[in-house]
């Protein structure tokens, strides 16, 4: 009887083998459903076998083979087992983390149908110039339908409200509901091969620029595999490139996949690269999709049928038979990171996987990270550069500093900042305050015992958070009403210290009372479909001045915008991680870039304690390689990654001692394994306590990435075996979080 080795999602760092009947014919990468312990499970055949050491008594029979979803190819295998040996992770549990959730179930995938909206011929005789203007939405989708039939997300992409004004358009009869046949797996890929030219629409309506040129035409000529990394500067078109690079892919009859960072922008960019290839099949993988949509658009693109594979990180495991090109847009983004269960970078991964297929990827940032930067600095990645905004008229934004020590300052907003936002006010244009702190203020303190509000659970403090009154744990969760008095001396004055996005939100009002505020930070944006309302808002300049956090930093294109100002950047000058700065200058330059797009020129000002800093001064002068290189250099003097290739052993329980004495024996069993690798000392977690949990870690280095996987292998079925009950172990390969 043959036998399979199985990869099943549970936490031992191994396969099981397991008989199938004579005759049932059963191949690497199909699923199959089988008995474990007392339960059913669901696991993917990683090799077929003739031998194995388990007794005959002891092997048990496969229930079923899946015939549902066409079975997972050697090359992606390939990549589990190459990210579950590289980060350490139990290999079952790396190949089912990867699946979509409904393959991971133990019962066979019925495909439903996807649902998609046409116009009926009623529909399709309106006339849209003679439609009433105030209906904004109907309108919009109309114009989506005449161009092609779309599904509900693409058409709830246009605008928050799309659903409702959807059933009103069908309610009327212009619009009606058909299902798109279901997509059935098949073996064959309608991949074109060779030279033979595949016919797509192409909206080339921008003339790209000599180093736009550039960068395509050195891309395109890669033979075979080639990492590239787009350093383009705020508005230089980088899209463009990817759009272009997209296209000659297209022609060729290949595969796309584009990495993004973020959840929220996808809708947007789906859009724009539909409009682009307007009869090109385009999907989106990530975890904002219902569990039917993101198994429908996994199967598209394992099926080849889906020419764009849109995505988060997950979407780097995506089965893409026919990938001609990877483009990581942002790469420098720690969203790419995975902070639980399999601990990988997408951007990373993706790399890995470039090299196994033989085909070209492009990392696109306007802040590289210095390990890609560095890594185009030494020829293993080659180096394209934007310098000049795609559009002429656009220039950078001036960067000023206004030193907080020598200027009134109204709850964390300086007497100069608000003049400058007076301005724009009566100009019609929009400002943008950048504070990374959401709720009213981090700390409430009573004047006259000193005592903090400290969080019961952790060593953080409870954000007093004003709008309904409440002090909340930003890293547990834990919240209590605002006390009326100091609960340990009674004292009736308390009072907030430092300043939130809801204090500077309440300082604008009353300063200006007749603008428009409009505050974007994680409690503002809990419901759904919030966020992407107060997008339309702020496109229709229907707001004067936004407050927010990061989340405003990223990709949108505000065309009113002339004036960011950046509350509080300081903290992050001074950090004991030493990637603070990075992210910080990322940041910064980031939300700089939301200024001026478009004719207006961009003002940014800076509010900090340290005008001089070498940051600020970077900033400035539009300076990355200058700062690029100085990090580098003190980066290397310091002995930290891109010069050190690390892995952090963290450790969290309710007893300290637990704790300790488990890193402390991870530590010992390092020490005896005398490697060349630096093992330093068990340390508390930056947060030391979180709910309640004690947290400390262990820090390995070593000046190669061999010696470290070498060293990782000898070490990890050492630690399988230290007494760990009650304590939550990881073991982060590159980690980025200290
Ligand atoms: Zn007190
Ligand atoms: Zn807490």
């Amino acid at each position: 009887m043959p036998i399979i080795r199985v990869a099943i999602d549970v936490p031992l760092p191994t396969l099981f083998d397991y008989t199938v009947a004579d005759g049932i014919a059963v191949g690497a990468g199909q699923r199959v459903i089988l008995p474990f312990g007392r339960r059913q499970m669901v696991g993917v055949v990683m090799e077929c076998v003739c031998t194995t050491d388990v007794p005959p008594e002891r092997i048990k029979p496969v229930i079923q083979v899946l015939h549902d979803s066409a079975p997972l190819s050697a090359g992606l295998l390939d990549l589990l087992r190459f990210c579950s040996d590289y980060y350490r992770y139990p290999i079952g549990q790396t190949v089912l983390s990867a699946l979509p959730v409904r393959l991971r179930s133990d019962k066979p995938v019925i495909s439903k149908p996807i649902l998609s909206y046409r116009l009926t011929d009623n529909g399709a005789a309106l006339d849209l110039e003679s439609f009433p203007k105030r209906k904004v939405v109907q309108r919009r989708i109309l114009a989506k339908l005449a161009e092609q039939p779309c599904n509900l997300a693409q058409l709830k992409a246009l605008s928050a409200t799309a659903g409702a004004q959807l059933k009103a358009l069908v309610a009327e009869g212009w619009v009606e509901c058909v299902a798109l046949g279901a997509s059935t797996p098949s073996l064959t890929l309608p991949l074109q091969g060779g030279g033979n030219r595949v016919q797509h629409t192409f909206d080339n309506a921008h003339i790209l620029t000599g180093e736009q040129q550039q960068a395509v035409d050195a891309v395109t000529a890669a033979q075979g595999y080639a990492c590239f990394l787009l350093h383009g500067i705020t508005g230089s078109g980088k899209t463009e490139v990817y759009v272009h690079l997209m296209h000659a892919v297209l022609q060729r009859g290949g595969q796309v996949l584009l990495l993004v960072p973020e959840i929220n922008l996808t809708p947007q960019l789906e859009n724009y690269f539909r409009s682009r290839f307007p009869d090109v099949n385009l999907i989106s993988l990530h975890s904002g999709l219902s569990e039917g949509e993101r198994l429908h658009n996994w199967q598209q693109a394992q099926t080849g049928e889906a020419q764009i594979v849109l995505g988060t990180r997950l979407s780097v495991f995506a089965e893409i038979p026919g990938l001609a090109l990877i483009i990581v847009d942002e790469e420098h983004d720690a969203s790419f990171k995975q902070q639980d269960g399999l601990r990988y970078s997408a951007r990373d991964v993706a790399i890995f996987r470039a090299s196994q297929c033989g085909v070209p990827i492009v990392l696109g940032s306007a802040t590289p990270s210095l390990e890609s930067y560095h890594n185009a600095q030494v020829g293993r990645y080659q180096m394209l550069k934007l310098i000049g905004r795609a559009l002429a008229e656009a220039r950078l934004p001036t960067v000023r500093c206004i030193n907080i020590n020598q200027t009134v300052m109204h709850h964390g907003i300086s007497e100069n900042l608000l003049r400058e936002i007076e301005q724009r006010i009566a100009r019609r244009e929009q400002s943008l305050l950048f504070i990374n702190r959401r709720g009213y203020a981090p700390v409430l303190m009573c004047s006259a015992c000193g005592w903090l509000s400290n969080c019961k659970n952790c060593a953080g403090k409870l954000v007093l958070h004003l709008s309904d009154k409440r002090l909340r744990c930003h890293h547990c969760g834990y919240q209590i009403r605002v006390p009326q008095a100091c609960p340990d001396c009674g004292n009736a004055d308390l009072h907030p210290v430092g300043s939130g996005t809801q204090r500077i939100e309440s300082v604008l009002q009353e300063r200006f009372p007749d603008a428009r505020i409009l505050r974007v930070d994680r409690d503002s944006t809990r419901n759904k479909r919030a966020w992407q309302t107060m997008r339309e808002q702020i496109h229709a300049n229907e707001v004067d001045i936004l407050v927010g956090t990061q989340m405003l930093a990223k990709g949108h294109d505000f065309p009113a915008l002339t004036l960011v100002g950046v509350l509080n950047p300081d903290s992050a000058l001074y950090s004991s991680d030493f990637r603070a700065p990075e992210k910080l200058f990322a940041q910064l330059v980031q939300v700089a870039g939301r200024a001026g797009r478009a004719d207006k020129l961009g003002e940014v000002i800076i509010q900090t304690a340290f005008p001089d800093h070498p940051l600020f001064r970077a900033l400035q002068t539009h300076d990355f390689e200058g700062w690029a290189a100085s990090q580098l250099a003190e980066r290397q003097m310091a002995g930290f990654p891109p010069f050190m290739y690390q892995a952090m052993l963290r450790a969290e329980g309710k007893n300290e001692t637990d704790v300790y004495a488990y890193l402390n024996q991870a530590r010992a069993a390092a020490k005896e394994l005398q490697q060349a690798v630096e093992i330093l000392g068990v340390v508390p977690a930056a947060l030391p306590r979180r709910a309640n949990h004690l947290r400390a870690q262990l820090l390995i280095q070593a000046t190669s990435r061999k010696v470290l996987q070498q060293f990782l292998r000898a070490w990890q079925p050492l630690l399988d075996t230290l007494p760990a009950q009650k304590l939550r172990c990881s073991l982060d390969v590159d980690p980025l979080e200290f």
